[in-house]
């Protein structure tokens, strides 16, 4: 059982008082951001204006944008970078992984602090990772936190006091049901974070991660890849779906087994489709 004592010392350690967890924001972003494909680079682009935007302009104290995707496309990652960039006085990252164990009410607390604290800080951004986790969203019977859910409504849309401002960076992987929650109306912006999905943008991870020890090794791997119906160069159907996390994950297995690093890599990526 947790106590209230050990609850507090809890949310001490999972949210200094004022300023940037910097651990936390470097833990989520652990493997780098690979810029695979054009749109790596897009997404931060667009993050960084509204951080601009937020920063200099009076009109818009606050400003919140979406970013949603498949399982294991990069949200979390991608948002806790913008958050990082932003360089502003205080970033906070809000997430189920710190919360494990806490009930509904110690949640509800833990998230209205956070925001309470951005409140002191004339810039602020809030990362709020993973909305459905977060009110425990069960799609067996569509059952979540209602308490949980109104917290989030009512700090997504309450104004910070004057002269401060504050950017809510929000990730889901389940843009859909948002819609029913009545949260999407709440986001100034959304930004869809989508899975590596072309040979092209596979074999610059790989080359990034320096899976293979040569060139040679690596093309060798993407011929395989192709004559397994990945797609070719030119293909404009995708017929590769996997969201960075899971790839890089796969890519750490294949290495493993360095006489076979293509035929696992092939493999672990036929089973994903089949
Ligand atoms: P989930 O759906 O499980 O919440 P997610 O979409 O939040 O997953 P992340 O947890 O952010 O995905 O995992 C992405 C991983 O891939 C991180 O370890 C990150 O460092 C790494 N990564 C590499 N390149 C990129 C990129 N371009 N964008 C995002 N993450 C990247
Ligand atoms: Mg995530």
């Amino acid at each position: 059982r947790v106590n209230r004592e050990d609850f507090m010392r809890a949310l001490d350690e999972v949210h200094p008082a004022f300023g940037v967890s910097e651990e936390e924001l470097q833990q989520v972003i652990q493997n780098g951001i690979i810029h695979y494909d054009p749109v790596v680079d897009e997404l931060l682009k667009s993050g960084l204006l509204f951080v601009e935007q937020v920063r200099s302009s009076t009109r818009t104290p606050l400003v919140s944008i979406l970013l949603h995707g498949p399982p294991g496309s990069g949200k979390t990652a991608m948002g806790a970078s913008i958050a990082q960039a932003s360089e502003y006085p205080f970033i906070k990252l809000i997430s189920p992984d710190n919360m494990v164990g806490f009930s509904e009410s110690q949640k509800v607390t833990a998230i209205t602090k956070v925001f309470s604290d951005s409140y002191k800080s004339p810039l602020s951004v809030v990362v709020v990772d993973n909305i459905e986790r977060l009110i425990d969203w069960t799609p067996m019977g569509a059952r979540f936190s209602n308490a949980i859910l109104q917290t989030l409504l009512v700090l997504f849309n309450r104004r910070p006091p004057k002269g401060r401002r504050l950017l809510i960076i929000a990730t889901s992987s389940l843009r859909p049901i948002l819609t029913d929650l009545g949260l999407s109306e709440t986001f100034d912006s959304e930004l869809r974070v989508p899975p590596v999905s072309s040979l092209r943008a596979l074999e610059h991870v790989v080359q990034e991660v320096e899976l293979f020890p040569s060139d040679q090794h690596r093309k060798r791997a993407m011929r395989m890849l192709e004559e397994a119906g990945f797609g070719g160069r030119d293909d404009l159907e995708p017929k590769l779906q996997i969201g960075i996390k899971k790839l890089l994950s796969i890519i750490e297995m294949a290495r493993q087994e360095p006489e076979n690093v293509a035929e696992r890599l092939t493999g672990a990526l036929m089973e994903l489709r089949a």
